[in-house]
């Protein structure tokens, strides 16, 4: 028994020792609840959460297979285990979720129940009942394995540097030496493994997009952009704000932005900024190495997250003690980061690849702020309830990169201290043109169905025109236009980035108040850690991969698509 697991969540209606890869002990369970006598407005709270309860269950039996695969992405049987749920499991549910939520939105009880307490969900599984379509779950299912085979082609991605075989994460600490020729050596070999595998992203994708919409089609929309929106929930604006915060972006973030590229470059004492001379310090040090291995990081983490508050570091704490974490970058491995969470157990799983750069302090640190959010929502009974609407997912993580970097200290010292924190902050500006560019490639994706390669190729470089950094990329124009085959979110979560900027905005506000007041930002007004309780969703942050120091992280597959 793990040191968090909790009594308090066994299974109540779900048998406890139900097997949730076998659906001939699954179905029963659905056949239950269908029918199940619904009398009072009791039983319907009941029902709702013996719902959830099973939900979580199988969640947990996804987010299981999903983790140990990501974790070894080259062994068979964990491959095996995850398609036979993606592909055996999942499309045989995903009808019954569909009766159960029929039921539930035609059931007159429906509109006694407290409105206060239910309306989010109700708007969510009315939502949920006019989006399916039974001819869509086939669809689903291949786009899902897609999305499998575009992972299995990235794990694969090594080359031989320096007399030994290395990953393209491991590859992109070479991107901060000083020495500019081995920067550009390693940052080519990255770039010339990548692009031996374009052709294939590129079939992937065309495949995906046909899928994507004719999926949205079958559901009786235009295209598959205005289906996302409302599988997304987005409630609360459409593609015109979106457009709107692209050009407020282009405005006031790219201008500076590019100031900050153009001083770098004056600093580096170089005619022209190159790929492979953005993530190297600008004055010429050697890279910041804030830890030796993985245990010092999280030790380290540990005490900030302690100093931010004692709660954190003790729940941290315990992750460690669970064996929660798997930090390090080795071959096999999924590339990116994201954190888990385990919906049945309620306790959250890192993934990370480090490899002793600042960014993964900071991806931990990030991680992290993801992991105590979903510790925060143990206690509440309803699955739904336990995760947030995708706009404040990363609140909780990005608020805690910047609230943590007051505590870079245990890191760095002197001009370490003020170089990690500057980088931060730039960190936070260049965010914002990259989700700009990946969002509005994706709108027009997907508002053109039936583009060919080339026209792809062309929007994308106009986007990088418009929002895109100073460097110069003359010789390398195959690595340029391709560049968005590195962005994990386009093949797995298409749609959602927009949520990094709006969530940025909420993090800096976040920072801002406990700047002003440490008790306003942790304890506001809630009964407990407000910033905790923003509900979080395993994801990872919107940062460009625009050179090869940054890995993108992956995301975790949405609870909702169960
Ligand atoms: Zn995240």
């Amino acid at each position: 028994m793990t040191p968090m697991s909790d009594v308090r969540f066994a299974r109540g209606f779900v048998p406890a020792k139900a097997d949730m890869g076998d659906w001939s002990q699954i179905e029963p369970l659905f056949d239950a609840l269908d029918a199940r006598p619904i009398g009072n407005v009791a039983q319907l709270e009941q029902w709702i959460l013996d719902e959830s309860e099973l939900a979580a269950c199988l969640s947990e039996e996804y987010n299981t297979r999903l983790v140990e695969m990501t974790c070894q992405t080259d062994d068979q049987a964990r491959e095996q285990a995850y398609l036979h749920f993606v592909g055996e499991i999942q499309p045989r549910c995903k009808p019954r979720w569909h009766r159960l939520n029929q039921r539930y939105v035609s059931s007159p009880l429906r509109k006694q129940l407290p409105k206060q307490r239910y309306e989010v969900y109700d708007r969510r599984v009315v939502t949920a009942v006019e989006l399916f379509r039974e001819e869509n779950v086939p669809l689903q299912t291949e786009d899902a394995k897609l999305d499998q085979q575009y992972q299995k082609i990235c794990g694969a991605m090594t080359v031989e540097y320096q007399g030994r075989e290395q990953t393209l994460q491991q590859m992109a600490k070479y991107q901060q030496e000083p020495d500019r020729r081995v920067r550009r050596e390693a940052w080519e070999l990255s770039a010339q493994r990548r692009l031996a595998d374009r052709e294939s992203i590129e079939e992937i994708f065309d495949r995906m997009i046909r899928l994507r919409s004719q999926i949205a089609r079958n559901a009786g929309f235009d295209n598959f952009r205005d289906y996302q929106f409302k599988a997304y929930e987005r409630f609360d604006y459409t593609p015109a704000h979106c457009y709107a915060f692209h050009e407020a972006i282009e405005r006031t973030v790219v201008p500076v932005y590019r100031l900050i590229q153009e001083r770098r470059r004056r600093q580096l004492g170089v005619e022209r900024l190159r790929p492979w001379d953005l993530a190297v310090d600008p004055k010429g040090r050697p890279p910041l190495r804030p830890f030796n291995e993985v245990g010092e990081l999280s030790a380290k983490c540990r005490t900030v997250f302690a100093r931010l508050d004692p709660v954190l570091g003790e729940q941290f704490d315990g992750m460690i003690k669970a064996g929660w974490l798997d930090l390090e970058s080795r071959k096999g491995k999924a590339p990116g980061g994201y954190q888990a969470t385990f919906d049945e157990s309620r306790h959250p799983f890192i993934f990370m690849n480090a490899v002793g750069l600042h960014r993964d302090v900071e991806t931990l640190l990030h991680e992290g702020g993801h992991a105590f959010h979903c510790l925060a929502c143990r206690d509440e009974p309803l699955l739904a309830y336990r995760h947030t609407p995708m706009e404040m997912a990363e609140v909780a993580s990005m608020g805690m990169e910047l609230l943590a970097g007051e505590h870079f200290d245990e890191f760095y010292e002197g001009d370490d201290l003020v170089r990690a924190r500057r980088e931060q902050l730039e960190g936070v500006i260049s965010t914002f043109p990259w989700i700009a560019i990946v969002d509005a490639f994706q709108h027009w994706l997907y508002l053109h169905p039936a583009h060919t390669r080339e026209q792809r190729t062309t929007c994308w470089l106009n986007l990088l025109g418009r929002f895109g950094g100073i460097e110069d990329w003359t010789g390398y124009e195959l690595m340029h236009e391709s560049m968005w085959q590195r962005q994990l979110h386009l093949f797995g979560v298409p749609f959602y980035y927009i949520e990094y900027g709006i969530a940025q905005i909420g993090a800096l506000q976040l920072w801002r108040n406990i700047r002003e007041d440490k008790t306003l930002a942790f304890r506001d007004g809630t009964d407990r850690h407000s910033l905790l309780a923003v509900h979080g969703r395993c994801r990872n942050s919107g940062r460009p991969p625009g050179s090869d120091s940054t890995s993108p992280r992956r995301p975790s597959a949405p609870w909702w698509r169960r």
